[in-house]
């Protein structure tokens, strides 16, 4: 492991960036794969180099000027000081998107004055207590698609002044930005009907991914393989798993807890969370594949007037269309016996492929299909 302490001090105190941090930060801003960033931005540069509170007043002004609702942890602040950008613990935390939250409150270091403790923390005159509570880490719960837009916008806009808006790191966290935005209304979705904790997840998949990047920046230049955006689809269509550390699963339980000021069941609540347990199809034929918007705007409303349209999956049970054209389903659905995978070249593909081709030609913008839209 690289040691990423500097403490070193310029004749005129401030502080040296050390030749490892800027190579590491210089790899991480890399626009092309091949060659490091010429330069550290002024932004960089003013982070590493400044005493005292002076990198936390550089967030509050961009984060104004921004017009963008957040604040940053010690943690980050922190990272953004020393060029230490990655974590091994499994949390994130450091320079990672789940540090720029919204609000303080809540946290471990909700009272703390943030700028006084970093002047008292450049001068020594800190308290081993207070340092203790300014290194703790801040676990992300964030709980909307909101909250989770608000820090990934925050995250981007600190991406883009601390690596160049020239980088691959800034393009990723643009690209991260708009698809959110662009499928707000689809993971809204998800996160009401499958997925309470999908904003939380997704917040610890950026930050993983992120944190890739950084850790390949102290060896070399990030490798284009980090950058494979197939997740993103991946996370839509729901066939990539996100994961939920164990801590991050309890403070979201807890906050929860906290939150509904009342004494509840914890073993419930973990099964209210999770929600049911999801079916997937194997091996779904691309040509019956639609995203849940598409099935939204197209299936739904084509149902709901022409019922008798329903195939048969046998003599008791009709087709559960989600599963058919969704790929997924609930394991509870009243029709989970069709839950049986579709082949190709056979009667029930015919029928389901010319129910699909029916429902997209027969699409009309309707006000109103929120009916029926759970089997
Ligand atoms: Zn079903």
């Amino acid at each position: 492991m690289v040691n990423l302490q500097q403490t070193k001090l310029n004749e005129d105190g401030s502080r040296k960036v050390s030749q490892i941090i800027k190579q590491v930060i210089l790899n991480a801003a890399t626009s092309d794969g091949i060659e490091p960033a010429e330069e550290l931005t002024p932004f960089a540069k003013d982070a590493l180099t400044s005493s005292g509170d002076t990198p936390l007043t550089m967030l509050k002004i961009l984060f104004k000027k921004q017009k963008t609702r957040a604040t940053a942890t010690p943690r980050f602040i922190s990272a953004m000081r020393k060029g230490n950008l990655t974590y091994e613990n499994g949390i994130p935390d450091n320079f990672s998107i789940t540090q720029l939250p919204q609000t303080l409150q809540g946290t471990p270091v909700e009272k703390l004055d943030i700028g006084r403790m970093l002047n008292m923390d450049e001068n020594g005159t800190i308290t081993e207590n207070d340092t203790n509570t300014m290194h703790k880490s801040v676990l992300p719960v964030s709980r909307t698609m909101h909250f989770l837009q608000d820090k990934m916008k925050a995250f981007q806009i600190v991406v883009g002044e601390y690596f160049g808006t020239n980088s691959w790191v800034y393009n990723d966290a643009t690209m991260w930005v708009t698809w959110i935005e662009d499928n707000f209304s689809t993971l809204q979705e998800i996160r009401a009907q499958r997925d309470q904790d999908l904003p939380v997840k997704i917040e610890i998949a950026i930050s993983d991914r992120f944190n890739r990047i950084f850790n390949a920046a102290i060896v070399g230049i990030p490798d284009e393989s980090l950058f494979d955006n197939r997740i993103l689809d991946g996370i839509l269509l729901r066939t990539t798993y996100l994961e939920l550390p164990s801590a991050v699963r309890e403070a979201i339980s807890s906050n929860k807890r906290r939150q509904e000021a009342q004494p509840t069941n914890q073993n419930q609540n973990r099964r209210q969370r999770q929600g049911i347990a999801r079916v997937n199809h194997e091996n779904h034929p691309l040509e019956l594949k639609m995203l849940s918007d598409q099935y939204r705007s197209n299936v739904t409303p084509y149902i709901q007037t022409h019922k008798d349209k329903v195939p048969k999956f046998d003599d008791n049970t009709d087709e559960c269309l989600k599963f058919c054209f969704l790929g997924y389903c609930n394991e509870d659905c009243p029709r989970s016996k069709a839950h049986v995978a579709i082949k190709r070249g056979t009667k029930r593909f015919d029928i389901l492929t010319k129910l699909k081709s029916s429902c997209m030609q027969s699409n009309k913008p309707t006000p109103d299909f929120q009916k029926g839209e759970e089997q």
